[in-house]
């Protein structure tokens, strides 16, 4: 099969927003390989999203060094895809990858030094079969190693040209407001912050999001669909193909109480009176935040892409539906 980008695929020029005050410009729903990329998912799908993804505009694909099962394996499918489909594309894509979290064992396979990070992004490049990444992020903040030495390693890979830029993950506001000053010093500024942020994991509100935008980072929000539950995945139950039950490392069935679930029903409700499904308005939402560049999310089928894209058609919310989310979100179960 020969893939032929849709000669359309930069129609939607709302899609894009300003990263921080970059000069780079990423797509407000951007598809992360975290689930459904690994060696033991379905390749021709996998394949099919990336395709779906791309000719809806999406130009940004994140990763890790540990994504998929076995970990670095969502990294391999992306680098056989990248050769067979994108090669004349690649600087039309933003790839991403990261280290942070436990990749091999040993002293020098975690979290932060200098000897994790720059051999991690070697074996990443190794594994996606190219010469550099666009973005390198510390995955998370490690208590141990002085972040000197973690920012001169971000620095160092973007100086020696195996990333373009450098950002963080995780990081809370204090350590988020000192790796940019470190990393600013450095002459490598910290393009972009990668935080959890959705209706239902509201920290980022507590002081994260205003040092993004004090700081001109932009940020990048991953699971904003809470791995699914804010969509209509789990309104009538547990799918076989759902990834609480494929998986359940992450998302366990046992998450999706009756209490969430009285919730999602309602913002469902809310939604469909907006005129969207709930993936969408969950989109949406967690994008009225002009702190927030991208949405940044899974996905198991080309469908789910595309249907996370129209979100584009409604981004606006008014006073009144944004004080119902919030009485949503704060009820008591059960309506109590
Ligand atoms: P989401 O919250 O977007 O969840 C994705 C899942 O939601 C999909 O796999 C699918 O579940 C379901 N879904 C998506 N769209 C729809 C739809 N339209 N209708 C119904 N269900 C839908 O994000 P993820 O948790 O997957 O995280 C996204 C990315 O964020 C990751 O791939 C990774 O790149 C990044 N990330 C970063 C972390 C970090 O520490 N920096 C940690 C975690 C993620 P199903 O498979 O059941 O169909």
């Amino acid at each position: 099969m020969v893939y032929t980008p849709a000669p359309k695929r930069y129609e939607r020029s709302s899609l894009y927003r300003r990263c921080g005050k970059s000069g780079l410009k990423l797509p407000q729903i951007s598809l992360g390989l975290w689930h459904n990329f690994g060696e033991s998912d379905d390749f021709d799908n996998a394949r099919s999203m990336l395709w779906r993804a791309f000719d809806l505009g999406i130009t940004h694909f994140d990763l890790a060094n540990n994504y998929g099962k076995p970990g670095g394996s969502a990294e391999r499918t992306l680098g056989r895809i990248l050769a067979m489909d994108f090669a004349a594309h690649r600087d039309e894509l933003v790839i991403s990858t990261k280290a942070g979290y436990d990749m091999w064992p040993g002293p020098y396979g975690d979290f932060g030094s200098r000897k994790y990070l720059l051999s991690s992004l070697d074996q990443s490049l190794a594994r996606l079969g190219l010469p550099y990444v666009d973005i390198f992020y510390h995955h998370r903040p490690d208590p141990e190693t002085p972040l000197e030495e973690t920012c001169g390693a971000l620095a160092q890979a973007v100086r020696s040209g195996r990333a373009l830029y450098a950002g963080i993950s995780n990081y809370g506001p204090e350590g988020t407001a000192q790796a940019a000053e470190l990393l600013r010093q450095m002459g490598t500024p910290c393009l972009i912050h990668q935080p959890r942020y959705s209706m239902f994991d509201r920290r980022p509100e507590q002081g994260l999001l205003a040092v993004l935008e004090r700081e001109g980072i932009g940020a990048i929000v991953f699971s904003p669909l809470e791995q699914g539950l804010l969509s209509n995945r789990y309104l009538n139950g547990l799918p076989d193909d759902a990834r609480a039950v494929r998986d359940g490392r992450f998302l366990k069935p046992e998450h999706i109480t009756s209490e969430k679930l009285a919730k999602v029903q309602k913002l469902d409700a809310l939604a469909r009176g907006r005129g969207q499904s709930l993936s969408q308005m969950a989109l949406a939402w967690v994008l009225r935040n002009p702190a927030v560049t991208s949405a940044l999310i899974g996905a198991s089928s080309p469908r789910q892409i595309e249907e996370n894209v129209g979100m584009l058609e409604n981004q606006h919310f008014s006073r009144g539906e944004l004080s119902l989310i919030e009485e949503i979100l704060s009820s008591a179960p059960h309506g109590a």
